[in-house]
């Protein structure tokens, strides 16, 4: 099949590798002149990143092994183990695994506009217009997925953070990453320290409003000057977000397909990715396959919804009852890719949880 993916993130890449490796003939047109740059992420990952075997010498800038939480009057520290990635190396690495599978990927070429069956692209750098007709579009496209829009299915209610980060030099702890809950510093999501390096940080905050101010405020509260900046639209994930309409699948970012506790998208839009192959193959409903990642994603949903709620004193609690040996152990066997079994082996081991209902109403 003559499949045109629109984005060369790391999901449409992956995507692209899955697809070529099948035999397809793969377009993939990435807007801007080089792939995974700029980059807009921290480039944080759970273990399961070793779920999809990829050469992790490519891209690694280290192994993380601690997690640190601050809330208002309390802090606990876990031992986790987490890959920080560089996002430029992460993203060209899978854009070679797609180019040896196969794949041809067009930099400079911006999916502008439907008409009819044919797709209209411009090649930025010669000014000039494409037109493709595909068999298969896959718009893996970002946050704002102009191929959502393009097909009329970007769903009317979706919402985005918009995540604010710098490099910073200083004094930081190598393998640490250090995250701040409060509603005074980050309203609906939390502020985050990431060690590249024992020297180098990565310190980053998203909110859905002003987080120019708040990221601001918390870099001059701990002083830190940067030394690099970025911002990023970050999509909350929405359930009714349709994934496929006529010959157009979404990926990743473009689907929504965040954690909205962490808005961590690369693991599931990769899952995505591979679901996606496997139904272009078996012929398989793709928002049907999609189900079990959308289950772990609505969990997430699901606690987004009552940490908004949560006062200071809230998150005072929870880091008290999170610090706890009994709780730290499952999180040491499970990651936050699939947050149920974390729910629920927690409220059977720590009854207190059960405060935190009221936020349901
Ligand atoms: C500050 C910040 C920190 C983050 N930290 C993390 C983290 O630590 N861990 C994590 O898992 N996630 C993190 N994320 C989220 C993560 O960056 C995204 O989930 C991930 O990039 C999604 O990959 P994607 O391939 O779906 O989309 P993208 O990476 O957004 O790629 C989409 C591509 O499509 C291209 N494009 C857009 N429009 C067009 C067009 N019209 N024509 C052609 N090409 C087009 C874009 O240029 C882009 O290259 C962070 C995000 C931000 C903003």
């Amino acid at each position: 099949m003559n499949i045109a993916i629109i984005g060369a993130g790391p999901v449409g890449c992956y995507a692209g590798y899955l697809l070529a490796q099948e035999g397809h003939k793969v377009s993939i047109y990435e807007n801007h002149a080089e792939v995974g740059k700029p980059i807009q992420c921290t480039g944080l990952l759970t273990k399961d990143l070793d779920e999809f075997n990829l050469d992790t010498n490519k891209f690694l800038v280290d192994t993380m092994h601690t997690i640190e939480v601050s809330s208002p009057h309390k802090k606990l520290s876990l031992h986790q183990k987490e890959y920080l990635v560089c996002r430029t190396k992460f993203d060209q690495y899978l854009a070679s695994l797609a180019e040896q599978a196969g794949a041809a990927i067009h930099t400079q070429h911006s999916f502008q506009r439907k008409e009819g069956k044919e797709l209209v692209i411009k090649n930025t750098k010669d000014n000039e217009e494409i037109r493709i007709t595909p068999d298969l579009v896959i718009g893996a496209d970002g946050p704002l997925s102009p191929t959502a829009k393009a097909y009329g299915f970007y769903h009317k209610d979706r919402k985005n953070y918009v995540g604010i980060q710098a490099t910073v030099k200083g004094n930081f702890k190598q393998g640490t990453i250090s995250t701040f809950f409060s509603n005074d510093v980050c309203p609906g999501l939390f502020a985050w320290v990431v060690a590249e390096d024992a020297h180098t940080a990565r310190i980053g905050l998203g909110t859905l409003k002003d987080s120019r101010k708040h990221f601001d405020r918390f870099m001059q509260k701990y002083d830190y000057t940067a030394v690099e900046m970025q911002a990023g639209t970050i999509p909350v994930y929405h359930p009714k977000q349709q994934l496929q309409k006529d010959n157009c699948y979404l990926l990743g970012d473009a689907a929504g397909y965040v954690k909205a506790t962490t808005l961590g998208g690369i693991i599931p839009g990769m899952k995505q990715a591979q679901v996606l192959a496997r139904c272009i193959k078996t012929g398989d409903d793709f928002q049907k396959a999609c189900k079990p990642i959308a289950k772990r994603l609505k969990t997430h949903l699901f606690i987004r919804n009552i940490l908004d709620k949560f006062s200071d004193n809230d998150f005072d609690h929870l880091v008290e009852y999170v610090g706890q040996d009994k709780i730290k152990k499952i999180l040491l066997v499970h990651t936050r890719e699939n947050p149920l079994p974390i729910i629920l082996k927690g409220a059977i081991k720590e009854p207190r949880f059960a405060r935190f209902v009221k936020h349901l109403f």
